[in-house]
């Protein structure tokens, strides 16, 4: 009988966790595992402070007198997309279906809410295949898998967290097989130890073992192009799930041809090559899609707009055969920049970008290796507005060289082009083996960093910010982006961006300034927590990297 495979993915917390308890219960948990929690804790006190107060304005009597009352509940209400599985999910099932092995899936916040779903799923197979994608550390990670481990099965643990934690592997009593790499080659090789019992690596890839664990890494693929790898099938998904979906996620690269210097993109996979599906093969697949009655592809490539004459073939492929698909992507500013490309973009069906402007210092893009001006950020974000492709922007606050001058040069820029939507977030050195934390990096720039303790956001500081002051650097740069609406806070407009109007903008930037000013009550409790946490992260971060030095302006 062929082995009975559990697929699960999802994060510690998600969308899916109703009681607010159990995902409480869940952080604590992975707090136990951590140390050095100030920094976190504050950077998510700050986060619930702008839902709570959306969450009580929305109740409040001044919201139902508002006139932009009419425009949120517009925005609140669009029709939802409704929950899509994980890509991770889709095409896992779809590689294990192939390989002949019966799947299940589900998510680990089912499994942690669902005690007898738990015990009903694991008792009825053999092995698990556990996603850490979206699984911060091993803080998270342990707990979550140490729930699934039974005698009788096997658990195989890969994605994004396995192939950072993979060099410095210690072993766990969780997890039978450590998985690395491209999962198109790994499955068939795990599929054949399912049945066998006998672990041989695919024939590009190699197998380590450390701390007590082996180690499977896929090794490449042959050449730049992608095209040979099967794309996950969204109709398998359908029928595990026994509904229909409107949107489907897509992939279209592995790494990213550019080094950012925060960023471990181009080195996931154990692979360090940009490579890429053809235009023709994205047309073939999203047809595919289309003809199976979703409406919307989500691109989770770091870059979509990457190779640019790839993008260019791909949009004229699309409208030569009048495609209706609507879809979104990542961008960078300076393919945006170009007024054609970006009008090509839309013609083809793109309704959203998502943009890592980072920042608006040319200085501190330097610093990043981001290959990008402020200009060609402020450039594109005003093509969008021209062709009416929706934008979402991220800056990072903190970086090094960053001070409050250079947070103020990021506030102008968006000022002077308004994104519709933002996100502003902190510095963070949790992601190791990333360019900037390099030993000549850290030195070049003055960078200290907490490293070697499991921390959910490690400590840091520099000659120009510390970590001590960099949430109140984030709040403040996001309420004068609410005050002056420049755009909107995207954590507080998440749900439902896709339906999101143009027309209703100004009503709702009007109703994102209201939740800031209001709530005084609300405001108080957390400025009294604030402080409470301030001190502990002050103290601690003198404790671990030393005093503290003044903020230089
Ligand atoms: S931030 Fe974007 S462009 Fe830069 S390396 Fe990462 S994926 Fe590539």
């Amino acid at each position: 009988m062929s082995p009975r495979v559990l697929v699960v993915t999802g994060g510690l917390v998600s969308a899916e966790d109703t009681d607010l308890l159990e995902a409480l219960r869940k952080q604590i948990a992975a707090l136990r595992g951590s140390q050095a929690v100030w920094l976190d804790l504050q950077i998510k006190l700050h986060a619930a402070e702008r839902l709570l107060a959306a969450d009580r304005h929305r109740r409040s009597e001044t919201f139902r007198r508002a006139s932009y009352r009419e425009a949120v509940e517009r925005f609140d209400g669009h029709a939802p997309i409704g929950e899509i599985p994980e890509l991770t999910e889709v095409a896992l099932a779809t590689l294990l279906e192939h390989e002949g092995l019966e799947v299940e899936c589900t998510t680990y916040s089912k499994l942690h809410a669902d005690a007898s779903l738990r015990e009903r799923l694991l008792a009825r197979t053999d092995a698990v295949f556990a996603s850490t994608t979206l699984l911060h550390d091993r803080a998270e990670m342990d707990p979550m898998l140490a729930m699934l481990k039974r005698p009788h099965n096997k658990v195989v643990a890969g994605g994004a967290l396995a192939s950072m934690l993979h060099a410095t592997w210690e072993g766990s009593s969780a997890i039978d097989l450590l998985a690395v790499g491209y999962g198109e080659m790994l499955v068939p090789a795990i599929a054949r130890w399912l049945r066998t019992g006998e672990l041989v690596a695919p024939e590009r890839g190699r197998i380590e073992e450390r701390g007590g664990t082996p180690i499977l890494f896929s090794g490449v693929p042959e050449g730049r192009v992608l095209d040979a790898l099967p794309a996950p099938d969204w109709r398998i998904a359908e029928r595990v799930h026994g509904r229909r979906f409107r949107m489907a996620h897509y992939e279209s690269v592995r790494g990213c041809p550019y080094r950012c210097a925060f960023c471990n993109y181009p080195y996931l996979f154990d692979d360090t090559k940009f490579r890429y599906r053809s235009a023709e093969r994205i047309d073939a697949d999203w047809a595919a899609l289309e003809a199976q009655g979703i409406e919307y592809v989500s691109c989770l490539d770091s870059l979509f707009t990457m190779p640019r004459k790839r993008l260019q073939e791909l949009c004229r492929r699309l409208i030569a055969r009048g495609s209706r698909l609507k879809w979104i992507c990542y961008a960078r500013a300076d393919d945006l920049c170009d007024l054609p490309t970006a009008q090509l973009m839309k013609d083809a069906g793109c309704v959203q970008v998502q943009i890592g402007v980072e920042s608006g210092s040319d200085v501190i893009l330097k610093n990043m290796n981001k290959a990008c001006t402020a200009d060609e950020n402020r450039r594109a974000l005003i093509n969008c507005r021209k062709v009416g492709l929706t934008s979402l922007v991220t800056v990072i606050v903190g970086f090094p060289g960053e001070t409050r001058e250079t947070v103020d040069e990021t506030y102008a820029l968006l000022a002077s082009a308004p994104p519709d939507v933002f996100y502003v977030v902190a510095f963070s050195t949790w992601v190791e083996g990333v360019p900037i934390l390099k030993d000549e990096s850290k030195k070049k720039h003055g960078l200290v960093t907490l490293g070697g303790v499991p921390s959910p956001a490690p400590y840091w500081r520099h000659p120009g910010m510390s970590c001590t002051e960099v949430s109140h650097e984030v709040k403040r740069l996001n309420e004068k982006l609410i005050e002056h609406r420049v755009g909107l806070e995207g954590f507080l407009f998440y749900r439902g961006l896709l339906g999101y109007d143009p027309a209703d903008r100004e009503a709702l930037l009007d109703f994102q300034r209201d939740v800031m000013r209001g709530q005084p009550i609300l405001r108080g409790i957390v400025r009294g927590l604030d402080a409470f946490v301030h001190r502990q992260l002050v103290r601690d971060v003198e404790a671990r990297l030393g005093a503290a030095r003044a903020m230089s302006a």
